[in-house]
């Protein structure tokens, strides 16, 4: 008689690719090894973006960083326990800064691992995860993948974006059910990150608080930049013409140059100001917490606060107008409360803030015409600034100590999510990992300003930039060292705790796999170099010869560093 055809099967293998796949997200950052390998190659076989690191930290970092840009969770796809934790420091570093990311992790045999019977890298990695991010998964079966990666997408980009870790045992790849069912399990995450909107309540009393204002100021954030509410932001300050001031990540959010930056006058207005609206920026301690000398008289201050997390309210100081919502839905329900006739804001208060920034602008504009050879930072970061303003759609990355403190100042930006740094923690290693993702999500040149400590932590991903034939231009700031290039060993055995081997050239390590390698010694060598590597596209580093003199102790918050109690004789 007649045979039954057989069902079509489907595996554990194509539901966790069917199920990124049908959310969109087209992208897997990684290091391949057991469990995943197939995952990878399969995933790559159906159409995905699979892009191998050499380390999992920078394959996180890179998750990390398209979540960032897109607003959709960076994937990063590791093997267990050890490859595991190298990705769990991104994750836990995405979840700091608010970025959403999906940290997949391949695990050992639940069975073995939970009576700690000795399998191959085996961890509970379930548990390891949880305190370090905004929730954790773990899908037994098959027929559950669709439900795992939708939670793991939707805990990710809900309310305060995070870093969400999705456990997946290796039994489970290859768990094989019939594929009709295995279709009718994936789930489309309907309206992953709803919009949340401010009680009218709290818009009326924000809206008073800044009626009363004389020195109103408008601090902007990551999360403003995040949010992607461009224009709404733009018209906020520009409507309001309240002067503000840019954290690190939201430069360009409103052109640098615009005249109601007050960037170049960041202490005055800080101290000066007596209401400041933060916009997804956090009191932490970038901004001091809000209090001491770095906000002027105690008490001088009021606070309004629009974020999308109730909690971070007085986290620091009295928040007394909080906005809490989605930064699109708050900043348009303040435009729209302010009315045609809005108040001006006091022209004495400009004018502070102008004056200030002129003398603090003319005063840069000096050093940064320093050509002297080896260079300081300013007279490179000068040559950098023009490369900026001359293709302002160009993705700066940027890390290090002095590097990183003195780029921020001294490079403008011009457009929204173009500079990309050490973030919260002020970490370094993020920097090949920030770049080979923003090549990958936005197709626009990448110009990664390294100062040579930074640099080491993710160096080897050289290799991977040139893999994937990345339009990546590294610039490493090589003063020989950590800070300076000038510690010694005062027992004479050692070099100094600080430095590395001197006169090193980085831009052989490029070279070494195929890419462009330069080595600058002045300003306009390498101000050359960084334009070729951006009209053609090519893999660059540059090395950047800095006076080994030259740079502080930790850039600009060498004070963080503990001061012994004992008296020096
Ligand atoms: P910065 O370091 O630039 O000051 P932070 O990372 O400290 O920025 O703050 C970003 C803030 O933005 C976080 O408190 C986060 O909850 C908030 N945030 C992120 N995305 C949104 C959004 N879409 N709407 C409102 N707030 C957001
Ligand atoms: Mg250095």
């Amino acid at each position: 008689g007649p045979v039954a055809a057989e069902p079509e099967l489907t595996d554990g293998f194509n539901l966790v690719i069917d199920a990124l796949k049908l959310n969109d997200i087209e992208t897997i950052y990684g290091v391949p090894g057991i469990p995943i390998t197939d995952l990878g190659r399969l995933a790559q076989a159906r159409g995905m973006r699979v892009v191998s690191f050499r380390h999992e930290q920078n394959a996180g970092n890179a998750a990390a960083i398209a979540g960032f840009l897109t607003k959709k969770p960076g994937v990063c796809l590791t093997v267990s326990a050890p490859g595991f934790l190298n990705g769990l420091t991104a994750l836990a570093n995405a979840t700091t800064n608010c970025f959403p990311m999906i940290l997949i992790s391949g695990s050992s045999e639940r069975e073995i691992v939970d009576l700690q019977q000795g399998d191959y890298e085996e961890m509970d990695q379930l548990a390891i995860a949880k305190p370090l991010c905004k929730a954790a998964f773990r899908v037994l079966h098959a027929c559950d993948i669709g439900i795992g990666v939708a939670r793991a997408i939707r805990a990710a980009v809900s309310g305060r974006p995070g870093g969400v870790y999705l456990d997946l045992p290796a039994k489970l790849f290859a768990q094989v059910m019939e594929a009709d069912a295995g279709q009718k399990s994936l789930v489309k995450v309907i309206d992953p990150a709803p919009a949340q909107r401010p009680g009218e309540d709290a818009i009326r009393r924000a809206l008073d608080v800044l009626k009363g204002a004389q020195r109103p100021l408008i601090v902007l954030g990551k999360g403003a930049a995040y949010a992607q509410a461009d224009e709404a932001v733009r018209a906020l300050v520009e409507h309001s013409g309240i002067p503000y001031v840019p954290m690190s990540m939201a430069k360009g959010l409103l052109p640098d140059t615009h005249p109601l930056s007050a960037g170049a006058a960041r202490s005055t207005a800080l101290k000066d100001s007596d209401v400041v609206l933060l916009v997804g920026a956090r009191l932490n301690w970038l901004l001091s917490h809000g209090k001491g000398k770095t906000w002027g008289a105690p008490g001088s201050k009021k606070f309004i606060q629009i974020d999308i997390e109730p909690k971070e309210m007085d986290s620091n100081v009295e928040i007394v107008a909080p906005v809490v919502g989605d930064i699109g839905s708050c900043v348009s329900a303040l435009l729209e409360g302010m009315g045609k006739d809005w108040q001006a804001t006091p022209a004495a208060w400009l004018d502070t803030l102008k004056s200030k920034k002129e003398a603090n602008v003319a005063k840069m504009e000096q050093k940064l015409r320093r050509n002297v050879s080896p260079m300081d930072f300013h007279g490179a970061l000068g040559a950098l600034k023009t490369v900026i303003k001359e293709r302002p759609d160009a993705i700066l990355v940027n890390e290090g100590a002095n590097t990183l403190d003195l780029a921020r100042g001294v490079i403008d930006m011009y457009q929204p999510r173009k500079r990309l740094d050490v973030g919260t923690w002020g970490v370094m290693g993020i920097g090949m990992g920030f770049a080979i993702a923003a090549a990958i999500e936005t197709g626009k040149p990448v110009l990664a300003v390294e100062g040579d400590s930074a640099f080491g932590f993710s160096g080897m991903e050289v290799e991977t930039i040139c893999r994937y034939e990345l339009p990546v231009c590294i610039v490493v700031f090589n003063n020989n060292g950590i800070y300076r290039g000038t510690d010694t060993d005062p027992t004479g055995r050692d070099p100094g705790t600080t430095v590395f081997v001197k006169d090193s050239r980085y831009d052989r390590m490029m070279e070494a796999f195929g890419g462009v390698g330069v080595n600058a010694t002045t300003p306009d060598e390498l101000k050359r170099a960084v334009d070729a590597a951006m009209d053609s596209g090519r893999p660059t580093l540059i090395n950047a010869v800095i006076d080994p003199e030259a740079g502080s102790e930790s850039g600009n918050i060498g004070s963080l560093n503990p001061q012994s109690g004992l008296k020096k004789k």
